[in-house]
């Protein structure tokens, strides 16, 4: 059973993100980036079930300009078998992402495609929802747990009430929440190792896909400051200031 695995490559979750000053969008020049933190997760969820006899390849895929190769030797470092590039300077969009990943499920088979939950840098959460309506496939997103059986996938979802299981037909889509697992650090040995791993790239245009982006940004601006909180003596005061000054009691 072969698993794909798409990783995108994202401004590190640890840098402060400071905007480009014609407002078009973030400063990525000379930033730390690293693989999105739930595309961690999804490779480790990959492997895990790798290591378990229940998978035989796993496949990570990235999107985006040259240097989404250090991303996918990270991953083939955690433990992925091969992967691929899809190479392109133009900003992806989820829906891009989504009809490449369909191009490259036509192509490679896969059983399982795992997916981060949403990126980080745009907190779309769209791509695997896209894959899954392009595909035609059951779609188990938000995952906490994955349980491969005869045929089918068993998930446990997070949801905003709780938690949430589906049992899904293979081939389907899983998306990874926070708490599916946690993703090991690469060893040495194994990022030495990663370097001789098939890297292949290839362009969306080979695939058929056109990415022209379907969304303008208009501008990207601050979140406005927050204003100081006020320490408040008493229970009772509290409870004056939420009546009579915010009145939201
Ligand atoms: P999003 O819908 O943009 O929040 O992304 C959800 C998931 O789709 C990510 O966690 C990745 O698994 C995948 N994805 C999105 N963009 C890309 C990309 N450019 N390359 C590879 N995978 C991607």
């Amino acid at each position: 059973m072969k698993i794909l695995v798409p990783v995108k490559r994202v401004i590190d979750y640890n840098v402060k993100i400071l905007l480009k000053a014609d407002g078009t969008g973030v400063e990525t020049a000379n930033v730390k980036m690293s693989m999105n933190p739930f595309d961690e997760i999804a490779v480790e969820e990959a492997v895990r079930l790798k290591e378990a006899g229940k998978a035989t390849e796993i496949v990570a895929v990235s999107v985006g300009p040259s240097g989404c190769q250090e991303t996918l030797r990270t991953a083939l470092a955690m433990g992925a078998d091969r992967a691929i590039l899809v190479q392109t300077d133009t900003e992806t969009q989820p829906l891009a992402v989504a009809k490449i990943l369909k191009a490259l499920v036509d192509k490679e088979g896969p059983t399982l495609v795992i997916l981060g939950k949403q990126a980080i840098d745009d907190d779309c959460n769209q791509t695997g929802q896209m894959l899954a309506a392009l595909l035609g496939w059951g779609q188990g997103t938000f995952a906490s747990d994955v349980a491969l059986g005869d045929g089918s996938v068993t998930v446990i979802r997070e949801i905003d009430g709780g938690l949430e299981t589906v049992e899904l037909k293979l081939p389907a889509i899983v998306t990874a929440d926070l708490r599916l697992n946690e993703p090991r650090y690469a060893s040495l040995p194994n990022i030495m190792k990663a370097k001789k791993k098939p890297l292949e790239t290839v362009t969306p245009a080979a695939l058929g896909v056109d990415v022209a982006p379907r969304l303008t940004t208009l501008k990207v601006v601050e979140p406005a400051k927050r204003k100081a909180g006020v320490k408040v003596p008493d229970v009772a005061t509290l409870v004056d200031k939420l009546k009579n000054e915010a009145r939201v009691i």
